[in-house]
């Protein structure tokens, strides 16, 4: 039987999965099965941060697989330790809490705000608002933090308490924050699943403020925007604000699974002692690999990112078939003329990955992809958009 066989055969049908089998890359490369190659504009979704295959990343996991796998997060572990450490340093957090995904991230975000509600504002104030088009993950809760009814439905009843407003709409906020007893505000600084809308840096600041004069906590969901995605560290950096949660995971661990939820100097001990906890959480193999990662997102890397931002910006100005370009750094929304899927298929034919967002083509490179194929890579692009529209 064929790879599309099997899977069709065997494996639940929740994916629309595009009829190519992948079985190699090497950087900003990749390879399928029958031989032919790709330039990779996508990195899975901002998993493969340093591309595929990086070579220093396969050395860290396969060194630390061959020491010590796994072991119980009943003892200690030093990948774990040494990630929690490069992870403050780099964000200023206080402390980490590691998990395996973006989902168990913003799960563990939501528990440690309802608790913080409970312990320091009252039993009641356990309500979390979030943005209209907004995405936090798959699990049941948070399915309910994400602010979008198509996820709603045939999946009820769904955990209580989250509250819709639409983004950069201050009035609604500020009505939101006043009817209701809330933990916490959640929000992507850039929404990726939602089509890549930066969010207003003004809209964001202002909501801080309103958030932290009544002990509202910011939780950021840095899950695609983080590790170096938008040419910060973390996109909340570029925002001038100070999240009291913070989760991550994509690209973390540069293609391995793993997720974390950061934590600031007001919500570092709200979670205790058998509170909180994840089986495989922080693994030493994905630790690992995830130090490897972002050793290694420098203030050098982060300017390469941002300066690849704007080439993409720059060369898709006044392009055949490009309405609109939005997001931040190396994550990239283009409104097109023709039809995202179509402009999708085209491009994968010509040799070419990429991403859709809603309506949107999605480009999510590898951070560190050279600048030649980057440029061929567009050049691609702008055809199959051109020929699409
Ligand atoms: C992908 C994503 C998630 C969910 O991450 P999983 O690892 O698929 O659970 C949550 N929030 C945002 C912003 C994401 O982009």
């Amino acid at each position: 039987m064929t790879t599309k066989e099997l899977d069709s055969q065997y494996i639940v049908h929740t994916y629309g999965r595009a009829d190519v089998c992948f079985v190699e890359g090497k950087g900003s490369e990749l390879w399928d099965e029958d031989g032919k190659r790709y330039i990779d504009l996508g990195s899975g979704i901002a998993v493969n941060a340093l591309g595929a295959c990086d070579e220093l990343w396969a050395k860290a996991v396969a060194d630390q697989a061959a020491k010590l796998q796994h072991i119980s997060n009943l003892y200690y572990t030093r990948p774990m330790a040494e990630l929690a450490k490069i992870m403050c340093e780099k964000s200023g957090m206080k402390k980490v809490f590691f998990g395996n995904s973006g989902a168990e991230a913003n799960e563990c975000a939501i528990k440690t705000a309802r608790k913080y509600g409970h312990d320091h504002k009252g039993e009641d104030c356990n309500t979390i608002i979030t943005l209209q088009n907004s995405f936090h993950g798959r699990t049941i809760a948070t399915l309910a933090a994400t602010g979008q009814d198509v996820f709603h439905t045939n999946f009820g009843p769904f955990p209580e308490g989250f509250v819709y407003v639409p983004a950069n709409d201050l009035e609604a906020m500020k009505k939101a924050l006043t009817e209701n007893k809330c933990a916490a505000v959640m929000m992507e600084l850039v929404q990726g699943e939602g089509g890549v809308n930066a969010l207003d840096r003004a809209y964001v600041q202002e909501v801080c403020k309103l958030a932290r004069e009544q002990d509202t906590l910011i939780v950021i969901d840095e899950v695609q925007t983080g590790n170096g995605r938008t040419g910060a560290m973390y996109a909340y950096q570029l925002y001038g604000i100070e999240p009291d949660i913070v989760s991550t995971a994509k690209g973390m661990a540069g293609g391995l699974p793993m997720g974390a939820c950061m934590f600031n100097e007001r919500t570092e001990n709200t979670l205790t002692a058998g509170l909180h906890g994840s089986t495989f959480g922080g693994n030493p193999v994905s630790a690992a690999g995830a130090v490897s990662i972002l050793s290694r997102i420098d203030d050098a890397l982060l300017a390469d990112v941002r300066k690849k931002g704007e080439y993409i910006r720059e060369t898709l100005k006044g392009a055949k078939g490009v309405k609109e370009v939005s997001g931040l750094g190396l994550m990239v929304g283009i409104a097109v003329e023709g039809d995202a899927k179509a402009i999708l298929a085209r491009a994968r034919e010509m040799g070419v990955v990429v991403l859709t967002a809603k309506d949107r083509i999605r480009l999510l490179p590898p951070l560190n992809i050279p600048m030649e194929l980057l440029i061929e890579g567009m050049d691609i692009l702008k055809k199959a958009i051109a020929e699409c529209c």
